[in-house]
């Protein structure tokens, strides 16, 4: 459910075709042209108690400056993915207390920026440069890929676009149950729909306004029977008494849902985050119970649980998984070779052999859509 209460746009956007389309959809909340969209969101966090809440009621449409697609920043002296970041919207209207993004935009408000053309003409430049390369690109890393999408209708633009490539993959990540307009785009197998999953408590107690785990599943069952590659990713995984059964019954409700030969990738990753996130948390959601655990302060700074912690629930969901399909492409997501050692026996070693991993993975499920 997405409670935008305004809009905000940059008067040098109003005559553009995606923004007259988004106003047509959103004739039904106030619209303000306005040139100075920084101070909207200067006010915002000077005089507003809670600015982080109240932007996400806010719309900006903005010009955006500098590259419209970037390299996942990944994190220090732990293997990253090399997935590609397209920035079409930041921020996001749900509210996890764990969500990074309230300590890290310093614009609060949810953000869209509508040159699709220039960011189809930055991933063509990228992907031509190395066509021997598979490369990863999608939206869900600074907000959610499909909560806003049937408004902004960057998917309806992009998946025929990834449809034509070779070398290129897009993935659209979400919380939501927002599926209905992908369902008859032509994919041709090329964008991986995916889903954070979490135990329904979590979701209940954690996850504000995302959909509920039945809606997300029942969303993932209808993108694959649409025939499109379909991801999980159980990130955060919060660790507290009872986790394992509450996680086991996530897995097999999973596959309640869904083959597993429909299933591109999981990752697992544990609740991470900057030491200054716990406060910002810990006011806004003060009946949250997941930052009262033992954090430590990783090498790049960040707090995780202990690692024995980490390894073991790597290690069981990574048996409950393969329980259904021994060979479930799952990784894990910003960790250190020793625990990829621990958990599985082997480690990509680094970036670049993790990235490999991905090639092979991706073209195996291309080979069986042409
Ligand atoms: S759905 Fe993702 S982007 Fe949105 S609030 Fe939750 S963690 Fe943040």
């Amino acid at each position: 459910m997405v409670l935008l209460k305004e809009v905000y746009v940059d008067p040098s956007l109003e005559a553009n075709p995606i923004v007259q389309r988004i106003r047509q959809g959103l004739n039904h909340l106030p619209w303000h042209s306005r040139a100075d969209l920084d101070r909207v969101i200067q006010e915002l966090l000077s005089f507003h108690a809670d600015p982080c809440g109240a932007g996400k009621h806010i719309l900006l449409i903005r010009p955006f400056q500098g590259r419209l697609v970037k390299n996942c920043p990944g994190t220090m002296n732990h293997i990253c993915c090399n997935y590609k970041i397209i920035n079409v919207v930041t921020n996001c209207p749900m509210d996890c207390s764990y969500c990074i993004l309230q300590s890290y935009l310093n614009n609060p408000c949810v953000t869209f920026y509508p040159e699709f053309a220039e960011v189809f003409r930055e991933i063509e430049e990228i992907i031509e440069k190395h066509p021997h390369r598979i490369f990863r690109f999608g939206t869900g890393e600074l907000g959610d890929s499909l909560i806003l999408d049937g408004i902004v209708g960057f998917a309806d633009e992009a998946i025929p676009f990834f449809a034509a490539k070779k070398n290129a993959i897009l993935e659209l990540k979400t919380k939501s149950a927002e599926v209905d307009h992908l369902l008859f785009l032509n994919h041709r197998g090329r964008t991986v729909v995916s889903w954070s999953l979490n135990p329904l408590r979590i979701i209940e107690e954690e996850e504000h306004l995302a959909a509920p785990l039945g809606e997300r599943l029942q969303a993932a069952r209808l993108c694959a029977d649409a025939g499109y590659p379909v991801g999980f990713h159980f990130d955060p995984l919060i660790y507290y008494p009872g986790w394992e059964d509450d996680y086991r019954t996530v897995v097999d409700l999973l596959f309640e849902h869904i083959e597993p030969r429909q299933v591109m990738w999981v990752s697992l990753g544990g609740l991470r985050y900057p030491p200054f996130l716990k406060q910002v948390a810990q006011e806004r959601f003060p009946g949250s119970r997941i930052f009262s655990g033992e954090l430590i302060p990783g090498e790049d700074g960040k707090l995780r649980y202990l690692k024995p912690i980490r390894v073991e629930m790597y290690q069981r969901m990574v048996s409950w998984l393969r329980a259904y399909d021994g060979g479930l492409f799952i990784y894990l997501c910003m960790e250190r070779a020793d625990v990829w050692q621990e958990v599985f026996g082997s480690t990509p070693g680094n970036t670049e052999g993790l990235n490999r991993r991905f090639e092979e993975c991706v073209v195996r499920f291309m080979k069986g859509v042409q």
